[in-house]
């Protein structure tokens, strides 16, 4: 296919929930106001909102349909395999120098400050840096905050030949092509910025990636948490036997519920029962395509009770979960022993998931996300975020481009003119994102179909050494 005929095909399915958005909340707003209306126009508003919802139902059907008959399913699949295989031979070269004694490493530290979904993008962060100055990652971990004997014990080492940190040289970030070790800081004190941070993926990916995928940048991250996450046969056979104990089947879908110190410090509290309208909406739509005999969800949240809370309440949904193991998250303060295989289960089912709906602010619930976009061609939109729209900590500016002019019609909307760059700050959900024009200096709300995202590219080393 061309990639336009991609892009349009993405564009019309997001615009479509983008154009909902707007309806839905325009006449949830007049509906607040009900107490001044008659009951004539409020039967009205209810109407609009019931047909109006399953239109767009349908519609999203029939987009989703199109890649089904189209004919190019089969080029989607090869496509997914060959880039995936080509940067996993890259990394497997990288992480395997022919002389681990004279190879160029760079050193990064598991544990940073933080919890696990954070430690693993501070290692895709550290492998991102490694890929794009071609030098051996060495991951340092042992004495992880999570299991003290180190990473190797839980997933397999990220190389078979070189582990050992030593070497002729060594110098602190950035060193230069002279020194054979570099030691490289977190994210949040790294001077200079080299231009591999996210969101940039590499240019002479990115042509296949942008007709393949629709956020580029979540299948680079997804590669490279795919070449890190490969479990011990140990951590394996866990995994297994805990989802067939808890009976886990498709369709599902995963829902991270994110509370105790995440809520009112970085992320405002979401109640069950927005998680399941989008669980709701979610399977509405899919029974337009197939007989769905029950409505079943993975639930995973640090908050045991939400568990107990949402199999009372939602009696006829089949809820698995394991209260156990969030009870595990709750009590053994996050950052210990006991609490790592909880928490790498809770991610295993969430990125097995056929659709999330959980809130992005959430590291844990990006990462499910990521390591999701290796098991598909594109999944791009296989999930429901209930605040943030995908970011990557530490990242550059999100910047999205405009494709159509805006004259402001209300306060606080933006001026537009088709080329404009704007960095993004959030999406509200009602149609509108928030964003700074970078032309105007103007920060305000900008109608959020009037865009399209701006794919970052650098330079990174594209080793012709592994040709395919
Ligand atoms: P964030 O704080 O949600 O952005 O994600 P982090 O991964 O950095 O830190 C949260 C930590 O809380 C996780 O690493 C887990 O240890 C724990 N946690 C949060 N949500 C869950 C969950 O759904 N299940 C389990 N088992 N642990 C969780």
């Amino acid at each position: 296919p061309n990639s336009q005929y991609e892009l349009l095909r993405r564009r019309i399915s997001t615009n479509t929930k983008e154009f909902w958005y707007f309806i839905y909340s325009g006449l949830s707003d007049i509906q607040k106001k009900s107490g001044s209306m008659s009951s004539e126009v409020v039967n009205s508003i209810n109407h609009l909102i019931t047909l109006g919802g399953e239109h767009k139902r349908s519609l999203l059907h029939d987009i989703n349909q199109l890649e089904e008959v189209d004919g190019y399913a089969t080029w989607r699949d090869k496509e997914s395999k060959n880039l995936s295989d080509t940067v996993q031979m890259r990394f497997e070269y990288l992480q395997n120098p022919p002389d681990c004694t004279t190879a160029r490493k760079l050193v990064c530290n598991l544990n940073k400050g933080c919890g696990y979904g954070c430690q693993l993008h501070h290692a895709v962060y550290c492998f991102m840096v490694a890929y794009g100055t071609q030098r051996t990652l060495i991951l340092k971990s042992k004495g992880w905050r999570y299991h003290k004997p180190g990473w190797e014990d839980i997933f397999q080492p990220i190389s078979n030949s070189c582990v050992s940190p030593s070497g002729e040289s060594t110098s602190n970030w950035p060193g230069n092509s002279e020194t054979q070790v570099v030691n490289l800081p977190i994210i949040d004190s790294l001077t200079p910025r080299p231009p591999f941070l996210p969101l940039t993926v590499p240019e002479d990916l990115a042509p296949r990636l942008m007709r393949l995928h629709g956020d580029p940048i979540v299948w680079w991250v997804g590669q490279i948490l795919k070449y890190l996450l490969k479990p011990q046969k140990k951590t394996s056979a866990i995994v297994q036997e805990a989802m067939s104990k808890l009976g886990f089947k498709h369709p599902i879908v995963g829902v991270h519920i994110r509370r105790t110190d995440k809520v009112g410090t970085e992320a405002a509290l979401h109640r069950v029962d927005e998680y399941m309208t989008w669980v709701d909406e979610y399977y509405n739509q899919l029974e337009l395509k197939q007989h769905i005999d029950k409505r079943r969800i993975f639930l995973a949240s640090d908050e045991p009770k939400v568990i107990k809370e949402a199999q009372n309440k939602y009696p006829h949904y089949e809820i698995i979960g394991d209260p156990a193991v969030s009870q595990t998250a709750a009590l053994s303060s996050r950052y210990s022993d006991s609490s790592l295989i909880g928490i790498i289960l809770d991610i295993h089912m969430l990125s097995m998931s056929d659709y999330l709906v959980c809130t992005f602010s959430s590291q844990v619930c990006r990462v499910a996300y990521e390591i999701m976009q290796a098991h598909y061609p594109d999944a791009y939109d296989r999930f429901k975020s209930l605040d943030d729209i995908y970011y990557y900590g530490g990242q550059n500016s999100h910047n999205v481009i405009a494709v159509l002019p805006h004259k402001p019609l209300r306060n606080g909307e933006m001026s537009m003119s088709e080329g404009d760059i704007i960095g993004v700050a959030g999406n509200h959900w009602n149609g509108f994102s928030k964003g700074h024009n970078l032309r105007t200096n103007q920060i305000a709300l900008y109608p959020s179909f009037k865009v399209k995202n701006k794919v970052e590219t650098a330079k990174f080393p594209t080793y012709p050494e592994v040709s395919k």
